[in-house]
């Protein structure tokens, strides 16, 4: 992988992001919030609080190969080894005093929160991990509870979320002592906008052959698009990241050296085990040319003229929340935009929300669209239910069956 210039950058970026959060945490005129990922970051950026995610903390557990001994700690204190572990592992972390923050960014330790705000458009875990730590710091839990897997956009749902987010601004104003700023919220309307082009951009790049990246160079490069969307900080990254990218891509720069093969990844990261298959698909001289995952954090439609009812919008198109028919007719369009071959479905183990294998979608891709796929099995942090020979010989087997369909 080269993108030089853009990794340094991150490195840096990342660490101004992380210090800045923990000197707010010791400044009790600053604001901490935790925040899940699928938000609402606007309204508490909006607010001026300093947003630490937990989820981006469970990856970098599993990413640094830590989670797998802390979920045991989780386990004792009564949350299930079959419960997401990005949740077990990082509530095994704080039982366990550890956070991989310290060695890469100087932390002393987690930024401490004034306050824990989840959205339930992605998983129901969020609430119950959010409220263990309100629990353990003693501070309020406030949630948005989204419609469940739409089909359509329906007003009602849009209004719904859409009163929910001003409420919470309203109840965050208690904690900070301030009302929310329209024009701040606007603002960061529109730098989220900015940032989420700019970052669907870079992921297009990879429409080209050679696809000048893969999707392990984009989960390398998505921290931003999850930590600091809303930020001036952001869009300079992803235009930065554009830019070097577009070079690659002019010049013909592969990810992958003799593409032959072009997949599209479905489901959660195993974090713990991206070097394996990026280097299984690299042997095979198959390229990852893109994921839902990342693709999850494009948002479309932000609209600094109506930000609650367009971040309300944005929340409930995830493609995590909708429907069936949504994800297959989803799965089409990117398997034609991006020219894929094939899809790798990744059953994760603990996460069966970010998991579409299990209720029959990789054989009506199959039946209806042609669309051949193969299912892996695996988890986002947890070792243990993944076999690494059972997973190289599923792949090298849709290899095979391409090669023979040529
Ligand atoms: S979507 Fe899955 S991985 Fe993410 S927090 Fe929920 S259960 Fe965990």
């Amino acid at each position: 992988m080269a993108l030089t210039q853009s990794t340094q950058r991150l490195k840096e970026i990342l660490r101004n992001y992380y210090q800045d959060l923990s000197a707010a945490s010791q400044d009790p005129g600053q604001k901490v919030a935790w925040c899940s990922s699928a938000g609402p970051v606007e309204v508490l950026a909006a607010m001026g609080f300093h947003i630490y995610f937990p989820e981006n903390h469970g990856a970098l557990l599993g990413a640094r190969r830590l989670a797998t001994p802390l979920i045991g700690r989780a386990n004792a204190r009564g949350y299930s080894p079959d419960i997401c572990s990005y949740l077990t592992s990082d509530i095994g972390a704080y039982l366990q005093g550890q956070t991989p923050l310290k060695a890469a960014y100087g932390l002393p330790g987690l930024p401490k929160p004034d306050v824990l705000v989840y959205n339930t458009s992605q998983c129901r875990e969020v609430q119950d991990w959010f409220s263990f730590y309100g629990r353990e710091f003693q501070v309020p839990v406030m949630g948005i509870f989204s419609p469940w897997k739409l089909t359509r956009m329906e007003p009602g749902a849009v209004a719904d979320v859409a009163g929910q987010l001003r409420a919470l601004a309203e109840n965050l104003s208690g904690i900070t002592g301030k009302k929310l700023d329209p024009d701040r919220l606007k603002e960061t309307v529109r730098l989220c906008a900015q940032a989420s082009l700019l970052w669907k951009s870079f992921l297009e790049t990879a429409r080209r052959r050679p696809s000048p990246i893969s999707f392990f160079d984009a989960t390398i490069h998505m921290a931003p698009i999850v930590v600091m969307r809303g930020t001036q900080a952001a869009v300079e990254y992803y235009s930065g990241l554009l830019k070097e990218t577009q070079v690659m891509a002019e010049t013909g720069t592969a990810a992958v050296e003799g593409e032959r093969l072009r997949l599209y990844w479905e489901g959660m990261p195993n974090w713990g085990k991206l070097r394996f298959f990026s280097d299984l698909f690299g042997g095979l001289k198959a390229c990852a040319v893109a994921s839902t995952y990342c693709l999850s954090w494009a948002f479309e439609g932000l609209d600094p003229e109506r930000p609650f009812e367009c971040l309300a919008e944005a929340n409930l198109k995830v493609f995590i929340n909708r429907g069936e028919d949504c994800k297959e007719e989803y799965l089409c369009k990117a398997v034609e935009d991006y020219g894929a071959d094939a899809i790798v479905f990744h059953e994760a183990k603990t996460c069966p929300y970010n998991t579409n294998s299990r209720f029959g979608l990789p054989q009506r891709l199959q039946e209806k669209h042609g669309i051949p796929s193969v299912t892996i099995y695996g988890d986002l942090c947890d070792l243990r239910c993944f076999s690494q020979e059972q997973t190289q010989t599923l792949v090298e087997a849709l290899a095979e069956q391409i090669a023979a369909g040529r």
